[in-house]
């Protein structure tokens, strides 16, 4: 019997968000990143927050949801905070194609 090894394309299954990025093989969360206008869209962090960061990750108290908020320069404080993954993936332009 052959066992059927289909890759799992399912985004967000996992509680955290935690995920593979796709192009790079980097570990990377999940968020909705709310923009200044109250829109929020699925963004790739990295998963380790860093001192020159520039994202906040928080939990919908409700949803369950991680949200991502850039956190202006003056707000920082020298917070380690998270990178977002279009920054730093070293194959960024594949994501902007797809
Ligand atoms: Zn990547």
């Amino acid at each position: 019997m052959v066992g059927g090894e289909g890759v799992s394309t399912v985004r967000n299954s996992r509680p955290d968000g935690e995920d593979t990025c796709r192009s790079c093989g980097a570990m990377i969360v999940w968020v909705r990143l709310v923009a200044a206008n109250g829109e929020h869209r699925p963004h790739p962090l990295d998963s380790v927050p860093k001192s020159d960061g520039t994202i906040e990750r928080k939990r919908g108290k409700t949803s369950g949801t991680w949200y991502g908020r850039v956190i202006p320069p003056v707000e920082r404080n020298g917070r380690n905070l998270y990178r977002s993954h279009f920054a730093t993936c070293p194959e960024a332009q594949a994501w902007r194609t797809s």
